[in-house]
């Protein structure tokens, strides 16, 4: 079979493009996913603010002149607090809905807009991204996938239920951000006052951690090396809670549990089973380069 093979700076190669994935922060407080391959990458919401993401970024080795896009998934404030400034001051192009961008009070550089439609392709660079409809209390709110060569990344989160959009996009991922919002128990027994419970358990609000483990356990694909549970809320559930639910189902998918306060590693999804995160000890760079020769 051919591969068409891609070189490393270092002038390894690779017969495929692996992606790099990172979650920068994840829940209520700010939620921004990095994307990338070798050359570019895309940020799936801007949630915290945009110094905390240069930060956070340089602390991995990743460089935000590599991003060439920011999607926003909806309007709520934790996805869209340091878009502003990270796209004025990067001059990051800013895709959106209309209907989105009127509902949430951004002012954003008219030239760094972007309209998308669900399920129409964007292409960047040699990224592509799906956008469709998901059920949340908000405007127009889309999930996204993110492909590279032959690399499938889902980033699924603030869903009120697992409808059949999503059941057919995580099928054909090989890595997800997949919320886990909240523990049925810890919510119900909670202190929250009534209406919010029901706001964050209906059909436009959160996952709950069943509704996840419910979606993992009957349409998990093989190939998903990486589940990263994101979106946790900081009074209706417990991270060790989630992690030993899923890591007992299942141990051939690394189970991550996103960070409210600190990014995660970076992690190489390789279209095969097999993959490491990367520890944050080594340059990314090195890393990749010696991951590339352990992988081909
Ligand atoms: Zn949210
Ligand atoms: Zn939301």
């Amino acid at each position: 079979m051919f591969y068409p093979f891609h070189f490393f700076s270092e002038g390894y190669f690779c017969p495929y493009m692996p992606l790099f994935i990172s979650s920068l922060n994840s829940g209520s407080n700010g939620n921004c996913y990095y994307i990338g391959n070798q050359k570019e990458a895309v940020l799936i919401d801007a949630g915290i603010s945009c110094a905390e993401t240069k930060k956070r970024m340089e602390r991995l080795g990743l460089s935000i002149a590599a991003v060439k896009a920011v999607f926003i998934s909806h309007e709520h404030s934790d996805h869209i607090n340091g878009v502003v400034t990270i796209s004025k001051k990067y001059h990051i192009p800013v895709y959106i809905t209309e209907g989105t961008l009127k509902n949430s009070g951004l002012k954003i550089d008219k030239k760094l807009i972007h309209y998308f439609q669900d399920t129409a392709t964007i292409t960047i660079g040699d990224l592509s991204i799906i956008p469709f409809k998901k059920s949340h209390d908000a405007a127009d709110p889309h999930s996204f996938v993110i492909s590279g060569d032959e690399v499938n990344v889902g980033v699924f989160t603030d869903i009120g239920y697992p409808g059949k959009e999503l059941i057919h996009y995580f099928k054909i991922c090989h890595a997800a951000f997949l919320e886990t919002n909240y523990c049925e128990d810890m919510l119900e027994k909670g202190s929250y006052p009534k209406h919010l419970k029901k706001r964050i358990s209906g059909k436009k609000g959160h996952l709950s951690n069943t509704q996840a483990f419910e979606l993992v356990q009957k349409y998990k694909p093989r190939h998903l090396s990486h589940l990263i549970l994101s979106h946790l809320s900081e009074n209706n559930n417990d991270p060790e809670l989630v992690k030993k639910l899923f890591e007992l189902y299942d141990n051939s998918t690394a189970i991550v549990i996103a960070s409210r306060y600190r990014e995660t590693e970076v992690y190489q999804i390789d279209p095969k089973k097999g993959v490491k995160g990367l520890s944050r000890k080594n340059k990314p760079k090195a890393v990749y380069a010696q991951m590339t020769l352990f992988n081909s």
